[in-house]
This record gives structure tokens, sequence and C-alpha cells, in this order.
């Protein structure tokens, strides 16, 4: 058997950032240290963080009053700050910047007058976070957009989740601007997201299958199996190697290794050992060299 590694792969700058955050503050402060919301989608980062005395929760008014919460990365709305404010808590914003830039254009529109509309999935963290900064509209990327009583020449601007699979939200957004001729259409699909997609496509005619290593509610971990798939590849979505089915494997000589933005390069590499491959070939993708500054408390 041989394994094609894409790339790139794995952590992004804003997952790096989030865990750094994470890391500092323990270093810093010491445990325990809250954090609202897994701080990035994957067990193995969120348990390995909590080892040390990270403590997990899903609501701020779990944190004790006068203590210090992270907030994660996929952003937050206003009424957590409202919520942290109440109870005295210091609040470090682990918040990638790229998802902030998508708070702010919403701020922007919305201050115009525009119509807002959130290309997400309803449900997903980032989207609760971007929903909270003002009024808007969520539409499913994979959904017909319900707006059919709005005025087509109402002034709209679109927004998008950052994680979303490039090739839905080009039909998403051409199904809007069908009904919305004049709208404003920003491409929030963050580079990691777009790099990690691109490199499966590129795989993809190479393997017979494709292994997605990561967590079950990362949504670009989801995407990047759905490419898979949509270019006729079996595609699986694992945390590691206990999820792999011996079936799946049987008359597969190519697998395709790939890692969603939130997961940690050792779980690729367990896999891998798992599969104990005669060759691994790394198929060369993008370079990546983007990095985020840490949030102002901890520079
Ligand atoms: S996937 Fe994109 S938006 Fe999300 S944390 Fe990484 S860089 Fe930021």
């Amino acid at each position: 058997m041989q394994v094609f590694l894409s790339s790139p792969r794995g952590f992004c700058a804003g997952v790096v950032r989030a865990i750094d955050v994470v890391d500092m503050c323990l270093r810093r402060y010491g445990p325990p240290v809250y954090v609202k919301h897994q701080i990035v989608h994957n067990p193995h980062v969120v348990s390995d963080l909590e080892r040390r005395g990270a403590i997990t929760v899903e609501d701020i008014e779990e944190v004790p009053e006068g203590s210090l919460v992270i907030f994660s990365a996929h952003g937050s709305p206003p009424d957590d700050f409202f919520k942290a404010k109440a109870l005295n808590l210091t609040v470090i914003d682990a918040v990638c910047p790229l998802v902030t830039k998508v708070h702010n254009e919403a701020k922007k529109y919305h201050r115009e007058g525009k119509k807002v509309l959130l290309v997400g999935h309803k449900g997903h963290q980032e989207v609760r976070g971007t929903m909270g900064q003002v009024e808007m509209t969520l539409v499913d990327d994979t959904a017909e957009a319900e707006l059919t009583d709005w005025d087509s020449e109402e002034e709209v601007a679109v927004l998008t989740q950052t994680t979303l699979s490039v090739g839905d939200t080009a039909q998403a957004i051409n199904a809007i601007k069908d009904k919305f001729p004049n709208a404003v259409v920003r491409n929030d699909i963050c580079y990691a997201t777009t790099n990690r997609q691109d490199a499966v496509y590129k795989m993809a005619g190479l393997v017979d299958i494709v292994l997605v290593i990561g967590a079950q509610n990362s949504s670009n971990c989801n995407r990047l199996r759905e490419v898979g798939e949509s270019l006729g590849v079996p595609a699986y979505l694992i945390n590691g190697p206990e999820e792999i089915s011996e079936e799946w494997l049987v008359g597969k000589n190519n697998v395709g290794i790939t890692s969603g933005a939130s997961t940690p390069e050792v779980l690729v590499e367990s896999v891998i050992d798992s599969l104990s491959p005669e060759k691994v070939t790394m198929i060369t993708g993008v370079e990546e060299d983007i990095m985020f500054n840490l949030p102002k408390q901890l520079r």
C-alpha cells in the first residue's frame, strides 16, 4: 500500500494562535483557566489542555465570578461579552482574526443600511458568533436561498462562514446573485480552508480512498471529506487509527490522507503508522506562512 499525503493540511494560523493563548494563560496565570466552548474543534487538543488545567464550558454563567476566561477561535456574540462583564471576568479573546474580519464587515454593511445575508451552517459556533453581531439572515450553503419576500432591488451584502465548501458556496452565491443582482458579495472562506480543499482536489486523482483526520464537529474537516466524495473517491472522517474500518481498505492500494485546520499532526502520523505503507508520497501544495499576533493582553 502507498500513502499520498496532502499538503497543506492540519493546523492553520488561527488554530495555532488559539492554542498558544490557552497554553500561555496556563503558564502565566496557572490553572484553572476557563475556556468558553472547545478552544478549537478537536478533542485531542481540548483534552490535552484540560489535563493541564483548562476547563471548557459552554455557558459563561458556569465560570466563577472574577475568573479568567478565554473565548474560542470561532468567535463569540456580543452577549457573551456582556455576560462576562456582569460576572467581572477577565476575557482573553482567542477568536481568529479572519473571523473578526467577517464580524467587522457585518457591522459595516449594517451601518450602511444593507440587509446582511450570511451563508453558513446553522448551529455552528462561528455562525452563532457572527449572527450575534448585527441583524442578519442565514442561508444554508446547500439549500435554495429562501428570500422570496425580499424585493430584488433590496441592497444586500453577502458574507460567508470561513470554513465552507468553496464549490457549494459558489452555487449558493450564484442563487443569491440571481435574485439580488446588485448584491455585494464578500468571499470570507479563509485561506486555510481553500488551500486544504484545493489540495484534496489535487490528490483525489491519485488515490482510491481519502482519509480525513479530524473531529466530527469540525466544519472544515467535513468539507474535506465532501470534496473527496464529490470527486467520486470514498472518503471518511476519522479521529485516529482506531476508527479505520478494515473493509474500507480492501483492494485499496493508494490511500490519500489529509487533515483539517484543527487537527494535530501527531494524529496524522499515528494513522500512517497504523497503515504501515510501503511508501509515503507527499503531494506538494501551496506554502503557508501566515501568522497572527497574540491578543494584546499576552503580547
Ligand atoms: S480555519 Fe480559517 S478562519 Fe478558522 S481559525 Fe483557521 S484560519 Fe481562522
